[in-house]
């Protein structure tokens, strides 16, 4: 069983534990361990098992149920929030994920007489500039995107 499975069911059952003033509650291992359980499959996360039960002391006096759990969970479930960006570790992409490059590919001819192209990175505003001023002829500025490295 993968250790993060076991922390969470360790987790439910001191939840479960927090019960026990809770009108009908029983306290046998067993019945303890198979609450814990359904809980652990029930929300989302450790956190989420938490407020399920504070939730369920606040709103009744009486026991927990395994049929209660489903309920209680998209109750206790916080509300979707609009996706939005995350941050970039690099401060580069602002969490999209991708940025923009440009290049300057500038064709040339080698000593030996063969051509050969001459790739050269080049900033956004270089590349406003340079699209006016090239020679398109010998030279071709390139925008494009690239994943960023923060991998977001
Ligand atoms: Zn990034």
């Amino acid at each position: 069983m993968p250790k993060q499975k076991i922390s969470l069911v360790d987790h439910c059952v001191s939840e479960v534990g927090r019960l026990a003033g809770q009108d009908f509650f029983k306290s046998e291992d067993s019945l303890i361990a198979d609450l814990a359980k359904a809980l652990a499959t029930t929300c989302d996360d450790s956190e989420h098992a938490t407020r399920m039960i504070s939730t369920w002391k606040a709103q009744t006096r009486t026991m927990l149920h395994e049929s209660d759990l489903r309920l209680l969970a998209d109750q206790t479930r916080p509300a979707k929030t609009v996706q939005t960006f995350g941050k970039c570790r690099l401060s580069l992409c602002a969490g999209m994920g991708w940025i923009r490059v440009f290049s300057l590919w500038t064709r040339k001819v080698g000593p030996t007489g063969y051509g050969f192209v001459e790739k050269q990175r080049i900033t956004e505003a270089e590349y406003d500039d340079l699209c006016t001023k090239i020679d398109w002829q010998k030279q071709t500025a390139y925008s494009g995107v690239k994943q960023c490295e923060c991998g977001a």
